[in-house]
């Protein structure tokens, strides 16, 4: 089975379960026109992620990695009203796109663009107050940066999500390298006798290929 034959099941699956969403497919018409790659979560994935949100009644949610605010639109919809989302963007003109597309959406008082590097930008986040829910989809040879800060912030019970762990199976792979791909190892390598999460590897199939998150949460 290919990956048009996945596209297929995503569109199937997604026409009992996902309506129509203008607001979401004009963040993407959007970002296309502002030259953002295609790279965002696909639309059950942003789904998941938001009742994931839902799911612990999610308040403060952090999430690396903006590009055009797609995954930011299903995460800050599950936020409550009092509820704020930080997402952390280096590229000045993906953040740029991402603030349009979140007022569109009609969620720019809860949803904050951070521009800068990830790492520094998590650093300096507000968390007298601990996060309930971050979401890791930036560059993944810092993955296990990233990793290590979200645990800092992140309450007890709280969950940790890293985005394209499974990369087509090349992650694990071991004749294959890249720097993406040693990204993920460092992070799973770390992760071996962490007492300070409980996490597993869900393997996805759909309209972007074969690949998978991980999903943690602190305890
Ligand atoms: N989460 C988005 C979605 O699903 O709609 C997709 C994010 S895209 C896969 C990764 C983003 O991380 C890009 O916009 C890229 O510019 C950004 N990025 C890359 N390096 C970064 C860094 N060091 N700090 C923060 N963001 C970074």
């Amino acid at each position: 089975t290919n990956v048009e034959d996945w596209a297929r099941s995503d569109i199937y699956h997604n026409s009992f379960l996902i309506p129509e969403d203008p607001v979401l497919d004009s963040a993407l018409k959007n970002s296309a026109a502002n030259g953002l790659p295609e790279i965002a979560v696909s639309a059950t994935q942003g789904k998941f992620l938001h009742l994931q949100a839902r799911s612990i009644q999610a308040k403060r949610i952090v999430e690396v990695g903006t590009l055009g605010g797609y995954s930011s639109i299903w995460l800050g919809r599950a936020l409550p009203e009092a509820g704020v989302l930080f997402t952390l963007e280096i590229n000045i003109n993906h953040a740029k796109v991402a603030e349009e597309n979140l007022s569109l959406a009609g969620l720019s008082s809860k949803c904050k663009v951070i521009v800068g590097p990830g790492y520094e930008s998590m650093v300096n986040l507000p968390s007298a107050q601990k996060f309930d829910l971050i979401f890791i989809d930036a560059d993944k040879p810092s993955n296990l940066k990233y990793f290590t800060e979200a645990k800092r912030l992140v309450r007890k019970g709280g969950v940790i999500i890293v985005d394209n762990v499974v990369r087509f199976g090349r992650v694990a792979d071991l004749e294959q390298s890249d720097p993406n791909i040693e990204g993920v190892r460092l992070l799973l390598n770390n992760l071996k006798g962490d007492q300070d999460v409980d996490a597993t590897t869900i393997a996805t199939v759909g309209e972007k290929g074969y690949d998978g998150f991980i999903y943690a949460i602190r305890n």
